[in-house]
């Protein structure tokens, strides 16, 4: 048998492209390892081909993008033909050649269809999340070429039922049934379970909520399938995978995982991450109602009664605001939040912070925002001595506008905000909210 010798790789030669040379002074022939550059009168470069080997320096040091590799039609053949090759050498093994036993994982992925969301609700009323969730679910449905189904469990709920159509859901399955007027994890988990079993869709996403994380690891677990939790990214890969990012190691780096071997890929995502589509109230879909065998009798837990923990305690949701001032250790002290307050009030705002202002007891934990705290998406978010680290960052980094307060220059919000402000924040704090102030009384006297 004789090897085939695979062909090199050409490198081309550099050439400069007619009338971009800016004569910058020749930092082409200063950066040419070979000798090959030499510049004419007018300070533009002369390539010297022979001695040109490819290496490409002189195109990246190059201000005005004037010089190129070019290549002789043999030698672009050659790349073409490798191109070829490579692609080949990507495209999947052909099924023949599977083992018995990756033959059968994969006949068995084959017959899980459709993309699934979870309509969360509380009394009939639905996490917005489970919105969000429509959004990123219809745009995975249209890669896989699959439906978009809404799961609707509760008592009373089929209005849910047409709220999902109109968020893009084509599909809902729904159980109504007074046994899911209150949530419990078994009667919840064993209604998902018989659901999915029946229908078997290929993925399934829930709200990363109280609830939501609660459900899905039960169902996952019953179902011996793979679950990513607190998302921020899904995508579907060439294969059909779904692409589950979350950041992992404290935050510190994004892992992509992928669920290869079972079925539904299941995921959660906070409230927040992903942006809400449009409703649509038109959109119309197919309501599948379904019961499962089981009766109260067969469910251990009971609620008796439901104690809100929040009655009689101020309590703000930071996920809510349009506005957000948010306040770090830099604030110096808890008194220092008053001025925060004030701001925010003339905003119609609320205050919110760093892990590191909710450790130093200045704060509660409901207004901590990050990874550990709430993820946030407002209109105007107010960074006010806050560094900027990352467990921060992935909670309010979507935000409209991210306007920065802080007196170190180098501080990492910088990198993120949309206006940074250097400077003291016990002194910048009080000014922007005395001139907001001072606008609004001055609009108030022109309109008198
Ligand atoms: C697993 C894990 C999860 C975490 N989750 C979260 C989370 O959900 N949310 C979160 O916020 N953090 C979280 N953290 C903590 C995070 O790593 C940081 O420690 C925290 O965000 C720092 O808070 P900070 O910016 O208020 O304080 P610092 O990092 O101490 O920053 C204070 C900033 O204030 C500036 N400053 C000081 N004085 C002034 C002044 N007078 N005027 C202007 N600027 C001033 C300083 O230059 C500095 O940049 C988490 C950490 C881990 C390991």
């Amino acid at each position: 048998m004789t090897e085939v010798k695979k062909p090199k790789k050409p490198r081309g030669v550099a050439r400069l492209i007619p009338g971009k040379c800016i004569a910058c002074g020749a930092r082409c022939q200063a950066s040419c390892p070979k000798e090959a550059v030499e510049m004419n009168e007018a300070g533009e470069p002369i390539i010297i081909v022979e001695n040109c080997i490819g290496c490409r320096k002189c195109i990246k040091v190059c201000p005005a993008d004037a010089i190129e590799i070019y290549y002789t039609p043999e030698e672009q053949k050659i790349l073409d033909e490798l191109a070829k090759s490579a692609e080949k050498a990507k495209a999947p093994e052909p099924e023949a050649e599977l083992s018995e036993e990756e033959a059968r994982v994969l006949a068995k992925l084959r017959e899980y269809r459709g993309v699934w969301v979870f309509v969360e609700q509380t009394e009939g009323e639905p996490a917005v999340v489970s919105w969000e969730l429509h959004g990123i679910g219809t745009e995975l449905a249209k890669a896989r070429g699959v439906e978009l189904c809404a799961l609707v469990i509760g008592n009373k709920v089929e209005d849910l039922c047409h709220q999902a159509f109109a968020y893009g859901a084509d599909k809902a399955y729904l159980i109504d049934d007074p046994i899911f007027n209150d949530y419990r994890t078994q009667p919840y988990n064993e209604a998902i379970c018989y659901l999915v079993e029946k229908y078997k869709p290929e993925i399934l996403l829930m709200g990363a909520t109280g609830l939501g994380r609660d459900l899905a690891g039960a169902v996952a677990t019953t179902l011996q399938t793979g679950l990513t939790a607190d998302c921020t990214g899904l995508a579907i890969d060439d294969r059909g995978f779904l692409l589950q990012t979350r950041p992992a190691f404290g935050g510190n780096i994004m892992a992509t995982i992928m669920t290869e071997k079972t079925r539904p890929q299941m995921s959660t995502v906070r409230p927040r991450v992903m942006p809400i589509p449009e409703s649509n109230p038109s959109r119309k879909g197919e309501i599948i109602r379904e019961s499962i065998p089981a009766k109260e009798e067969d469910f251990a837990v009971k609620v008796l009664e439901i104690i809100d923990e929040r009655k009689g305690r101020e309590s703000v949701d930071v996920t809510k605001a349009d506005v957000i001032v948010s306040g770090g250790r830099g604030m110096c002290a808890k008194d220092n939040f008053t001025m925060l307050q004030e701001l925010a009030d003339e905003l119609g705002g609320v205050v919110g912070c760093s892990r590191g202002v909710v450790e130093a007891g200045w704060m509660p934990v409901e207004r901590q925002v990050g990874q550990t705290g709430k993820t946030v998406r407002p209109k105007i978010y107010f960074a006010c001595g806050i560094s900027g680290a990352i467990q921060h960052l992935v909670g309010m980094q979507d935000s409209d506008v991210i306007i920065a307060i802080n007196q170190d220059t180098q501080a990492p919000i910088f990198e993120v905000c949309t206006y940074g402000i250097v400077g003291d924040v016990r002194q910048v704090v009080p000014a922007i909210t005395n001139r907001i102030r001072e606008i609004r009384s001055n609009g108030k006297k022109g309109s008198a």
